[in-house]
């Protein structure tokens, strides 16, 4: 569904001393995610892992590399080209408080997408409103409500419901839970569970508990300073890493990781 395919990139930094000044930010990363599968994105923070969900929405331009979705190579697509792809391609963020206008009810920001693509008015957009509110388990009443009306949770939740507006076949998870109270986390995963099983999307999880990586996962893909250590599926990297760095994250997890029969 989507490859990437010897990706780099590198920022321009303001010069130094005249000369020019560059951070390599990824380097020759290959990955690719299957229909209705998870792809965990795992590394330590500043290993790139953000900026590899920027270039596969088209957000950002990788400086070497192919980017592949649905086998039509998009790479170097202007954003007006790219633009039908991100009705099938969400990102849902870390901090829910920043994908949602804080002016906007619930409904709005539901809708926007919708709208935004002139798909839906009227009737027909307020009962897709309330379909979207009731698969992520929020009340009806909750759509006249504004972003500071709701927990971190709830807003969360809104933040999904308006990834599953444009009914995509990819979403991209960048850090969902890692802004939540713990006692939220596990019911969010549980939600974003539930609908991938029933809606059938892929994921890519960027996410730095294993143990949420483990449970949910079906390939892992390591990455260090923007390199790929180690790629494969949940038991292969799991049970037997074959890098030192992989053993180390695994080692510093409190308990055992119990991975799903991949
Ligand atoms: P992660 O999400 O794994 O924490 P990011 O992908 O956000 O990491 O960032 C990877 C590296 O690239 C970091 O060192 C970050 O500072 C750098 N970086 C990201 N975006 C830019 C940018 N626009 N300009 C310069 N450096 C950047
Ligand atoms: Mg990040």
């Amino acid at each position: 569904m989507l490859s990437l395919h010897g990706v780099g990139k590198a920022f321009d930094l303001p010069k130094v001393k005249g000369q020019d000044n560059r951070f390599v930010a990824l380097q020759g990363l290959d990955l690719q995610v299957h229909p209705g599968q998870t792809l965990a994105i795992v590394g330590e923070s500043g290993s790139g892992k953000s900026t590899t969900l920027r270039i596969a929405l088209g957000l950002e331009a990788p400086s070497h590399g192919h980017i592949l979705f649905d086998q039509q190579d998009v790479t170097g697509y202007s954003w007006q080209q790219f633009r039908p792809l991100r009705r099938r391609m969400q990102l849902v963020q870390q901090n829910p408080f920043a994908a949602l206008d804080p002016r906007f009810t619930v409904f709005d920001s539901i809708v926007e997408p919708l709208v935004s693509f002139g798909l839906l008015k009227g009737a027909a957009l307020e009962q897709r409103a309330r379909e979207l509110i009731e698969r992520v388990h929020l009340p009806l009443s909750y759509l006249d409500r504004l972003p500071r009306e709701l927990s971190g949770g709830q807003r969360q939740r809104v933040a999904i419901a308006r990834a599953l507006a444009l009914q995509p076949e990819l979403l991209l998870l960048d850090e969902p839970v890692s802004a939540l109270d713990v006692s939220v986390q596990a019911q969010i995963l549980a939600l974003l569970d539930e609908l991938q099983r029933e809606l059938g999307m892929a994921y890519v999880l960027v996410s730095h508990d294993l143990a949420v990586v483990a449970s949910m996962a079906d390939q892992v893909l390591v990455l260090r300073q923007g390199q790929m250590v180690e790629q494969g599926t949940v038991a292969q990297v799991f049970d037997r890493p074959t890098s030192e760095y992989t053993r180390e994250l695994i080692a510093a997890v409190p308990g055992r990781l119990v991975t799903v029969a991949a």
